[in-house]
Formats: structure tokens, sequence, C-alpha cells
């Protein structure tokens, strides 16, 4: 990609109104732009790492049997008012030409039960494992924390269908393990702990992935020893004890939630009456699950984590592109340097954006900081025959032939 061409030229001071150091380095950089509050819209370049995150997700809900669905956002609120969530506040309202009542839909219970009801009657038929990415709506109170808290987002649900408890159990743990792979894999791992969290009415627990930030707005207890936490609302209920070593050292810490794994036993199979034909002709209420992750605050907390002064500092595995190619010369000979360079690259099967800008050096350099490609290839008139290379997270430039520039990153790709 040549970065002339980009659609839209980075700013070259960060957004007024943005509060969040998420929603400044990712507006002043040109991977969102705002809407109004809580709703934004991805440039290309923050298009390229929502759809890096989503793909990790999908690898990991298919590798534990997850079959890929998608399910209208336009609901009837009819189904609302079946399972009683017809008055929650964050429901959006609105009404069909005909005068039938509509929802936005916050959530997919109440899509998926009447669905699979559809489908499946058998024990044959179970455990199912549905899941989509796709987008919510909700009518968040506090929509200050730019792709963290949105009110038009995307998410993964992922709702799992059992034909007891023990099966459901079994697919819990599964499903963890799956979420700690994400969490890892997209670069949050070391800081995204499994939290026990209050499970409303029908279950004691349900748990969350916190990763720990100060600009998280939820308040967790962490066990350093279990590597597990507590969320705040439940400390009363554990008696201020890791739930697993039943350790009373528990550190309090800001975090952000980044996915959430909820038990919901019978509640929504019971108000649409999903039941199956066990082996003996009985009738049986089908046992659910359900497992949310926020594909934008994910990537959100991605900035609040790896960032320093100067900008964002994406995480291999997310980046939007592999390489930046920089040229800090108008002089046609070096230009041409940076044009085989470009094409050598290209060719090699690299992703690069190329910084053929007519921009001043200073300018260039400030904006590779701020868009935070993990590895930064400069040609210049002092770099000569060869290139420097350096990496977004270190200080120390290094002097290479263009041989050993691919062999570098080639390297730092697959390791
Ligand atoms: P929160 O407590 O932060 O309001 P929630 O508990 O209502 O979130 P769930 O309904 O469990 O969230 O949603 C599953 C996941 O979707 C969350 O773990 C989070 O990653 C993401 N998410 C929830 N609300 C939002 C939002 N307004 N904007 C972006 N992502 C969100
Ligand atoms: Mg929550």
């Amino acid at each position: 990609m040549r970065q002339s061409k980009l659609f839209s030229r980075i700013s070259k001071t960060p957004p007024r109104e943005e509060i969040s150091r998420n929603a400044k380095f990712l507006v002043q950089g040109r991977f969102i732009d705002k809407l109004m509050a809580g709703v934004y819209t991805y440039l290309p370049l923050g298009l390229r790492v929502i759809k890096r995150i989503e793909q990790i997700i999908r690898e990991e809900m298919n590798a534990i049997g997850g079959q890929e669905i998608y399910m209208p956002a336009l609901h009837p609120l009819e189904n609302y008012i079946i399972t009683k969530r017809d008055k929650i506040d964050v429901l959006f309202h609105l009404e069909s030409a005909s005068g039938k009542k509509l929802v936005l839909g916050q959530s997919h219970e109440e899509i998926i039960v009447p669905l699979v009801k559809k489908h499946i009657s058998s024990y044959k038929d179970l455990p199912l494992y549905l899941y989509q990415i796709q987008v919510k709506f909700r009518n968040e109170l506090r929509a200050k924390s730019g792709i963290l808290r949105g009110r038009e987002f995307a998410m993964k649900d992922l709702y799992s269908f059992h034909k007891d408890e023990n099966d459901f159990e079994k697919y819990y743990q599964s499903v963890q393990a799956a979420y700690h792979n994400i969490f890892r894999r997209v670069g949050l791992g070391d800081l995204t702990y499994l939290t026990y969290a209050s499970g409303g009415t029908f279950s004691k627990y349900s748990h969350e992935f916190q990763t720990i930030t100060p600009a998280g707005e939820d308040n967790i207890f962490l066990c350093e020893k279990c590597k597990i936490a507590v969320n705040k609302e439940m400390i009363e209920a554990v008696e201020h004890r890791c739930p697993q070593c039943e350790n009373d050292d528990l550190k309090l810490k800001k975090a952000i939630e980044v996915g959430n794994i909820f038990p919901l036993k019978t509640k929504f199979s019971d108000a649409f009456d999903l039941k199956y034909i066990d082996q003996a002709g009985q009738k049986k209420p089908i046992v659910m699950g359900c497992y949310g992750i926020g594909l934008g605050r994910v990537m959100g907390t991605v900035v609040e984590i790896n960032s320093d002064q100067k900008g964002i500092i994406w995480p291999k595995a997310i980046a939007p592109y592999e390489v930046h190619l920089i040229l800090l010369d108008k002089q046609p000979k070096i230009k041409e340097i940076a044009e085989k360079a470009y094409n050598s690259l290209q060719k090699q099967g690299v992703q690069v954006i190329y910084d053929d800008r007519l921009e001043s050096a200073g300018v260039k350099l400030n904006d590779a900081d701020l868009i935070g490609i993990p590895i930064r290839l400069i040609i210049s008139e002092k770099t000569k025959d060869k290139i420097e290379l350096k990496f977004r997270n270190s200080q120390q430039p290094l002097l290479l032939s263009q041989d050993k520039v691919m062999e570098t990153i080639t390297e730092y790709y697959q390791s």
C-alpha cells in the first residue's frame, strides 16, 4: 500500500474531544473515525486490525467445534417480552412501517433459541455450538472510552446447547482454554485473567476475562498465585479470598472486561420451551452457555496497553501491516531504491505500507511512531545501498543489507 493513496490523511494533532488513550491514537492515526459518541467508522488501517482479531477468534472458535452463522440485527420485540428483557435500558426500540414493534439486537439469545428450536429435537443433535461475529446495539449511558464502549459494536457471540450440566461444564472449560489462546494471540495474554463474576440469577458465577490496565472501568482482586481474579462485585461472596486457593492476599487492580462466559442453565430454553428427546424418549430441557468477546473492545484494550507517548505499538499478530517502508529523501536516485525495495518486499509476500509521501522526515517518522507498525525500514541518502531497520518497540536502529533485512523480517514474523 502506498501511503500517498491511503484513505485518509493522518492528523498532525490528536482529536480534542477524545479522552481515552485508545481513541486519541486511533482517531489521530486514522484507524477509526467518530460519527457520534460510541459510534465509529473503521477506516482502512483500523479495519485491517479488526479483521485480524476476527480471524484469530474465528480460528479458536472453529477449533472447539463452533459453527459460524450470521443472525439479523433487527429483532421483533415480542421475543424479548417472552424472556422479560423488553424493558432493559440498553435496548434501542423502533417500529416497522406496518406498526410492528422492533428492537436492535443487544445480544442474540432471543433469536438463537427459537432458531435452534426450529431445527433440532433429539439427543443426537446435541451438543451444538453456534457462533457469529456480528454487530450489537446498546444504548450505553457511558460511551466515553472510544471503541472500548460502543453503542454499536462488533461482538463474537457463541452459544452452546447441551443435554445436561455435566456436558455443559466440560465445554465451558474448553471455551476458557480457547479464550486464553485468543487473548494470548492478540497480545493481551500477560495481563488478562480469568475472573469470577456474578452470574445474575441463574448460576453462582460467570467468568470474565479482565485485562489489567489503569484505563479499566472494572475493579478486580487478583490472586497472583493462581493467576485468577475476582470481580469486586463478588468479593463479599467469596469472603475476600481466592476461590481456588483461599489465599486472602488479593491485589486490587483496574481492568477492562474483554470477554465474558456465562452459564445460562435453562433460563432461555425454558422461556422458549426448547427441549430435546433423550434416549429413553423423555422430553428434557436443553442446558445452555453463552460466550462473548467485543472485537473493538479488544482492539482498544491492545492500544491502551501497547502504546507509549508517541503512539501505538501493535503486537505482530494484529498489526495492520508487517513492515513500514519509509522514503526519507526527495532525490530521484534514492526514490528509485525505495521503489525497488517496495516491489521486492511485495513480491516476497511481505505486507508492506510504503510512505512515499512528499512530507518532511519529521512528519513521516512521527506518523510511523503513531501508527505503530512493528518493523520500520528507512531509505535515505544516509543509508546508501543499505536499509535502516528499527523495531517499533526498541530504540536501536540496525543498518542492514537488503538480504539481511528480509531475513530479519522473516525471522521476526515466524517466531
Ligand atoms: P460491560 O460490563 O462492559 O458493560 P457486559 O457485561 O454487558 O459488558 P456482555 O454482554 O457480556 O458485556 O458482552 C460480551 C463482551 O462484549 C464483553 O465482554 C465485551 O468484550 C464486549 N462488550 C460489551 N459491551 C460492549 C460495548 N458497549 N462496546 C464494545 N464492546 C462491548
Ligand atoms: Mg460485564
